[in-house]
Order: C-alpha cells, then structure tokens, then sequence
C-alpha cells in the first residue's frame, strides 16, 4: 500500500548536527498491522546533557543572526516539507495509524506553520512608545529565551512540534524536542529537513526515550530556561510541579472533553457531519475529539436516527488505503481504556446504540480496532460524559435549552473547545461569548483549527499559554523595556517629571 521507505531499521539521535546512535532501543508499531517499523532509541539523561551543551553553545551565535535570516532556514524547511508531503504523509499514517487524508491534512498543518513563522522573521514586533520625559526614547521588543525544551504526543507527531519549534527557532532559540516514544519517526524526518535546510549545528536537537527519563532530565536540567509540552494531564501536572520549583517556563496544553451543542433550530444534517468528523476523525483520539453532543430534546431522535446512518457508512482499516474513514487505535493500553469507558458508560445507565466492540477479524486481525461508538441518554455528570476517553466514543446528552446546553458544556474541567450548531444569529453571539474553550466553532465540529490563530484551552487544559498564531511566540521569548536618554543629563522618571 506504501512505496516509501526508511532506508534504516534503527533510528539515531540528532544532537549538535550530528546523528548519534544508542544501544538500548525499542520497537515502534505500526498500530494498523502490528508489525515493526523501525527501533526507537532509548536515550540516557547523558543524551539530555550532550543536547544541552550543544544546545546552549548554538544559541550563542544563533541569537545574532538576523531575524529575517534565521527565517530563511523555516523557508527551506517549508519547501522541504512540500517537496515531501506525501512521504511524509504516509510515514505519519504507518506511525501513528490515523487515515491518510488526514495525515496529509496533518503535514500541511506544518508546511502551513513552517511559512507563517518564517513570515515572523521580518516582523517579531515589538512596541516604541513615548517616554515620560523629554529627550528619551522608550520601546520593548522580544528576546529570546536561550534553549528551550519541547515534549510532544503521539497523536499529532509533526503538527504540534512545528507549532513549537518553528517559534522557538524564528525568535533565536536553541531547541531540544524529544518526541512520544510511539512516533518517533516524524521527528526523524524533521531532523533530516532541518539540516539539509541548512540549519547550524546544535540549534535543533533531538533525543527518543522514554519521558519518566528524557522528558524528566529536561524538565530538571538548569539550562533548558523552557518547558513546551502537549500530552496528557497527568504529565503535564508533574511537569508543572518540576518546572515550577526551578522557576522555569512552562506552557502546558493538555487534554480535553469536548462538546457539540445540536440547538432545535439546527440543520442537523450538517451537525451530523460536523460530529462524525469530530468524533470518529484520528479514531477520536484528538486533543478537540467531539466526545459529547449536547442535543436539544426535540432533536434527539432525528439526530440519532441520521448520526446511526452515518456512522454504518465508516470504514474501518488500515489507513494507507484511501477508502479507509477510521484507522486503528495508537496501542493496546489506548484500546484497554477504550473498552473500559463502554462497560462505565453501560453501568452508569447510558444507552448504546451502536459499537461498543473491539475489531478482531479479517485484515483487522492484527491491529488495533474499535468500532465508532454511540451511546445516548448519558447525564453531564457520568464518566463518560467527564473524563477524556481517547477514542472513538460519542455520548448524546439531552437537553431542554440553550442555556442548560452552555452550562452542561462548561460543566467539565476541561475547555478545549466547543461546538454549536444553530441558525439563530442571538445564540450564535451568545455561544461565542459563554462557552468556556479556548476554541469556539459555529456550524462546524470541534476540530479543524487554523495555524494563525492561538490554539490552546482554558480551565483543566492548559496553563495559559497557546500554540500556534503569533501567540506562540510569548513563551519563547522574553520583554525586554528598553530606555534610551539622548537629554545628556541625569532624568530620573516619576521624578523630574513637571
Ligand atoms: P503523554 O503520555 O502525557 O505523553 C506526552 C509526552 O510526554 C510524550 O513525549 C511522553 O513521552 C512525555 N512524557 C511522559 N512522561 C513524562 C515525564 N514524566 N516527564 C516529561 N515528559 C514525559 O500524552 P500522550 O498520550 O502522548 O498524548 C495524549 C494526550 O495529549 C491527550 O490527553 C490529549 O488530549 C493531549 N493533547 C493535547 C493537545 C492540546 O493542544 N491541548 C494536543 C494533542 C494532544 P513517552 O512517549 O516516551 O511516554
């Protein structure tokens, strides 16, 4: 199904442009037919150290070259990626199992990104603003950081790394990225583009290995001023706490439980479509998966009738093949969790309309499937209806208005983001003023984020901070207030002021 090829059964890290083997490794599983892709090493905290050292030399130099020339690299990364797409594409898809429609959609996410920072290059703005006293002149601009940490997921391997390292990079950091151990073979490829861009030595970096070792040496080594993470509250909790007692910066973007609201003046034909591509896309296991529609009682039967249509129509398989809708599941611990959440869901009385089961059989013998899973008549305070599943699992919640539908919404602890789908101009502006996400949609699903706008969450998501748009770059760089005085005297501000 594939024509691309590897050209090596072990990967290596890529630390001070040099590609540096390990001994220990492991395998990485194609999630679709079970079989091995290639090794992934699994790197020491000495791999950290070396990283950081090369690191911190690189920045030295790295924060003098212009802006808009250290842009030019994320042009040819940009070109790279675009002259590769489809190999990349379907390397993503072999990873990470999710269809190759979307994993094309995947990679454009970073060409896309890779083009709108290198754009950032020549303008990084910064502000000029009177001063308060005569003959001064005051202005701020960015500075970087200095080397900087990413932690990433499996679940979007290139994408969220580009909205983090491309950032980091256009605004004068040294970057050390260490990738989920599941897909590690996006970072690989990233690594090789960076160089052949023509990147110097040491400003990129990346070491595979196991987050309790490699994510846990960055969190705690003294010269990595920047944690950047995405992955799972758990984590993202302990980094915090880590991160926090060394004072480091810390961007955090966690999970979600995201909700599409159906109103009684909808076209549920289109909210039909909007929740099967928010819920069954990546096999639900995106960070903005719809995993609760909060439907209006007087279109809950017509919405299960047409969602029930709908969802015997999605192919499930192996996502290399382009008639495939929904790929496998990133493991068997993801599948294990899955299967958990159905049993809660049935024992807290919600009902199951379709699903529910794992796929065994046939070409799906070998993978790992689950079937798009709807249950309905869940309450807001079930399991299933709170905590983050991961998978490709739907529940109904009933509602009588709208305003009960924005209070179920924000019922969570998560705010990620938030889905309504009506024709009432009123609602619309009410929606997008009290649905508490990061991320608000009307007449669309939950996902489908653009890269020039922030992404990220509020509540139990996030910690504040945003990936992509030109809010990325807050984290990875520092205010710097500069005062010029040109009086030739001593003018003290607040003091010689008339
Ligand atoms: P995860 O288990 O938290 O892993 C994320 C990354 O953290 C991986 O690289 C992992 O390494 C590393 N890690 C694990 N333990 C660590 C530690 N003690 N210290 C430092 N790093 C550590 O999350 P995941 O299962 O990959 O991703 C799924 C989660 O990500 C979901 O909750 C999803 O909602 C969330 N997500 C959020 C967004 C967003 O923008 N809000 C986007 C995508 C995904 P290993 O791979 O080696 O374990």
């Amino acid at each position: 199904m594939s024509d691309v090829s590897l050209k090596t059964n072990k990967l290596a890290n890529f630390i001070n442009g040099e590609w540096m083997e390990v001994e220990s490794s492991k395998a990485v599983i194609n999630p679709a037919t079970g079989e091995e892709l290639v090794q992934v090493p699994l790197s020491g905290a000495k791999c950290v150290d070396d990283a950081a050292a090369a690191a911190k030399k690189a920045q030295k130099e790295w924060r003098l070259v212009p802006a808009p020339q250290r842009a030019e690299v994320l042009y040819q990364v940009g070109y790279l990626m675009k002259e590769r797409k489809e190999r990349l594409s379907q390397l993503l898809t072999m990873e990470n199992g999710k269809v190759i429609e979307e994993a094309r959609g995947e990679v454009q996410e970073g060409i896309d990104m890779a083009f709108y920072m290198a754009g950032e290059g020549r303008r990084l703005f910064g502000q000029t603003t009177p001063a308060e006293l005569q003959n001064k002149f005051a202005m701020s601009q960015r500075t970087p950081v200095g080397v900087v940490g990413i932690i990433t997921p499996w679940n979007f391997p290139i994408a969220i790394a580009t909205w983090k390292s491309f950032p980091a990079i256009v605004a004068g950091n040294a970057v050390i990225w260490k990738p989920a151990t599941e897909t590690p073979i996006m970072a690989f490829e990233l690594a090789k583009i960076f160089e052949e861009a023509g990147l110097p030595e040491g400003v990129l970096n990346v070491v595979f290995g196991a987050g309790s070792e490699i994510g846990d040496a960055m969190v705690h080594h003294d010269d990595i001023r920047v944690i950047s993470f995405t992955g799972s509250n758990d984590t993202g909790r302990h980094i915090a706490s880590e991160g926090g007692k060394q004072l480091k910066k810390v961007s955090l973007e966690m999970g979600g439980k995201n909700a599409v609201i159906v109103m009684d003046d909808a076209d549920v034909d289109l909210a039909v479509e909007g929740i099967i591509w928010s819920a069954f896309g990546t096999s639900g296991q995106r960070c903005t998966a719809c995993s609760r529609v909060i439907v209006h009682e007087a279109v809950k039967e017509t919405l299960e009738e047409r969602l029930l249509a709908e969802m015997e129509k999605l192919t499930i398989g192996n996502g290399l093949n382009e008639s495939i809708k929904v790929g496998p599941i990133i493991n068997k611990a993801g599948l294990e969790k899955i299967k958990s959440y159905t049993e809660i869901g049935k024992n807290e009385g919600a009902k199951l309309l379709a699903g529910g089961y794992e796929l065994t059989e046939g070409d799906n013998a070998n993978g790992n499937y689950f079937a798009p899973t709807l249950f309905t008549d869940a309450t807001a305070d079930m399991r299933i209806a709170q905590e983050e599943i991961f998978g490709p699992v739907v529940s109904l919640i009933p509602v009588k208005s709208f305003e009960e539908a924005i209070e179920v919404n924000n019922g969570v602890t998560y705010g990620l983001s938030s889905s309504i789908f009506t024709n009432d101009v009123n609602r619309v502006f009410k929606a997008q003023r009290d649905l508490d996400t990061g991320i608000v949609y009307v007449n669309a699903g939950t996902t489908g984020a653009e890269i020039h706008l922030p992404f990220g969450g509020t509540k139990g998501t996030g910690n504040g901070h945003r990936d992509s748009g030109v809010q990325a770059l807050d984290v990875f760089t520092e205010w710097r207030a500069i005062y010029v005085d040109y009086s030739g005297k001593l003018q003290r501000a607040q003091i010689d002021v008339d």
